[in-house]
């Protein structure tokens, strides 16, 4: 089985793609993470990152096939999360596909509005030290400051402030909605109200994808 979750930022897609892959032992193939991975050791990678260019499509297409092949060799049982974005990336993964003789089974898409999504991103700090995660919200530190790992100050990153979220969202409405148009006429799309407790969500999905077979 072959799925891709998508979402905007802060629906929660990492949350629920981990949930998902542990429930129906699926590889959980997080293309940005396996880019900042990359990044650590072939510096061009690195600078484009910093630099805020996307590393060109097929490229990432190529370190993913490499990525898999070391971690998943049946090329079996994965979800992708964060990749394809746009139409032009999920043209180019279904023809990578089809050379495994494989194909998307169903698409999982986290709805959030985008005052939600700005809601929960707002209110995102990362540690300026070892760069754990946190939420006031939904995952809030001990101590409201500083960070439980090392106690080091909790920052809200740039891209975590309202107008780069804003910059985010329109991405997600101008290019990654007619991609999902497109699955969703392709009888792939599962859509999941995203605004609920993680639990709720989860059980929603797990149904969902045990329905469809
Ligand atoms: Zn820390």
């Amino acid at each position: 089985m072959i799925l891709i979750i998508s979402g905007p930022q802060g629906s929660g897609k990492g949350t629920q793609a981990k949930m998902i892959a542990n429930e129906f032992n699926l590889f959980h193939m997080q293309s940005g993470e396996m880019l900042r991975e990359i990044a650590k050791t072939e510096k061009r990678i690195g600078e484009l990152q910093n630099q805020g260019i996307l590393v060109p499509d097929k490229e990432t297409i190529d370190y993913m096939d490499k990525y898999i092949k070391g971690n998943k060799p049946d090329f079996d049982d994965i979800i992708f999360d964060g990749y394809p974005r746009n139409i032009d990336q999920y043209n180019l993964m279904k023809t990578w596909l089809s050379s495994k003789n494989k194909k998307v089974n169903k698409v999982i898409y986290l709805q959030i509005s985008d005052d939600e999504a700005i809601k929960r991103l707002s209110t995102r700090r990362t540690c300026k030290n070892c760069g754990e995660l946190y939420n006031l919200i939904t995952r809030p530190p001990i101590n409201s400051e500083s960070c439980n790992k090392c106690g080091s100050k909790l920052i809200q990153r740039d891209d975590d402030k309202p107008d780069a979220i804003k910059k985010r969202l329109s991405f997600f409405h101008k290019l990654t909605e007619p991609m999902l148009k497109e699955m969703d006429a392709e009888k792939l799309l599962i859509k999941i109200d995203g605004e609920r407790p993680v639990e709720t969500i989860f059980q929603d999905i797990d149904s969902k994808i045990k329905n469809a077979g």
